[in-house]
């Protein structure tokens, strides 16, 4: 049988007309590490790219067993319920190093899963985060085309691919969960201050009270720290996504979010330092690249590194002398 999408056009067709296949297809060919895959990926995203900005862009981070899959399984619902489409990704980076996967394996979200007005994508395996984030950045522009206007974004609060996640959202929930112990748990400061909503999972039967407890210390730390739009003011929300309670408030804050900073305003802004941000990465690591596989820089590079280590020059001479070498200049 013939392939139905054997040119990117015809592929680009089928994605914007929302067939599966063809959206799972099109993210498969963004995920490959092949060099004329990455062409290929590369062209039907210039095609497809007029049909995305459309979607409500969520990011959703939070400690493994917070609560992340059942809670996004239950808002992807209430929000398909509002008729919404919902496109879930994941951005793992630890899903590299084979088995393992801090966000779990298939049988996460078999509800959400069956619906048809969503569709989940698990991250791409085997990559450096960079790679992963750039990947999902493309796939949620594939997802957009496809004609899912609410995208979640999901990782763990581990590391930096949180980061990497705040970078590529128009809207950041930082998911928390009582009984942690300590409580303001041993999260790095850096990811309370990119979230937009703090939103305290398990807020139900004996946890109750420690919830609303958690929720008050953070409302706390929110008063001492910069908001991520002067716009906007972080909020602190419970929800129990066990007992689906709290769901439609969490849904209510991203539109509060978006209506306060302007979807052609803030939003468009926020959109447009990530895309220059990326831009920039795009550049750094191109150049880099170049650079290491440059011969005439490979010859030269031992020598001036052992200078360096020896003191007989400094390390920002010896690098001049390289990016002169490399430039010609
Ligand atoms: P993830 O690792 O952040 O994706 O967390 P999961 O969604 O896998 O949930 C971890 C555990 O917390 C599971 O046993 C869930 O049943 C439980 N859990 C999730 N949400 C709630 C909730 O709202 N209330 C309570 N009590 N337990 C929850």
């Amino acid at each position: 049988m013939s392939d139905p999408y054997d040119t990117i056009e015809s592929l680009a067709e089928a994605v914007i007309g929302g067939e599966r296949r063809a959206l799972a297809r099109a993210i498969t060919l963004i995920e490959s590490v092949r060099e004329d895959d990455q062409d290929r990926a590369q062209a039907l995203l210039a095609v497809l790219l007029p049909e995305t900005g459309r979607a409500v862009r969520i990011g959703v981070t939070g400690a493994p067993g917070v609560g992340k899959s059942t809670f996004i399984e239950v808002f992807g619902l209430h929000v398909i319920d509002g008729g919404h489409r919902v496109a879930v990704l994941a951005v793992d980076p630890s899903s590299q190093r084979g088995g393992g996967s801090l966000l779990g394996d298939k049988t996460r979200m078999e509800t959400l899963a069956r619906s048809a007005a969503a569709f989940i994508r698990p991250s791409p395996a085997g990559e450096t985060l960079g790679g992963v984030a750039r990947r999902s950045a493309e796939a949620l522009l594939v997802c957009e085309a496809a004609g899912f206007d609410v995208i979640i974004v999901e990782t763990v609060g581990v590391g930096q691919s949180e980061t990497a996640v705040a970078h590529m959202v128009d809207v950041f929930l930082l998911l928390l969960a009582p009984g942690g112990g300590d409580e303001l748990q041993g999260l790095k400061k850096g990811i309370v201050e990119l979230a937009d909503i703090l939103l305290v999972n398990k807020c139900d039967g004996g946890l109750k009270d420690a919830a609303n407890r958690l929720r008050a210390d953070y409302t706390g730390v929110l008063g001492l720290l910069r908001p991520t739009d002067p716009r906007w003011k972080t909020v602190a929300l419970t929800c129990s996504a066990l007992e689906k309670t709290g769901i439609d408030e969490v849904w209510q804050a991203v539109q509060n979010h978006r209506a306060a900073l302007g979807p052609d305003q803030g939003i468009a802004e926020r959109r447009a330092r990530q895309s220059k941000a990326h831009l920039w990465n795009e550049i750094g690591d191109g150049l880099r690249t170049a650079f290491n596989r440059d011969p005439v820089v490979a010859g030269r590079l031992a020598a001036l590194e052992d200078e360096v280590v020896l003191g007989t020059t400094t390390p920002h001479a010896a690098a001049r002398s390289l990016l002169n070498t490399f430039t010609g200049g």
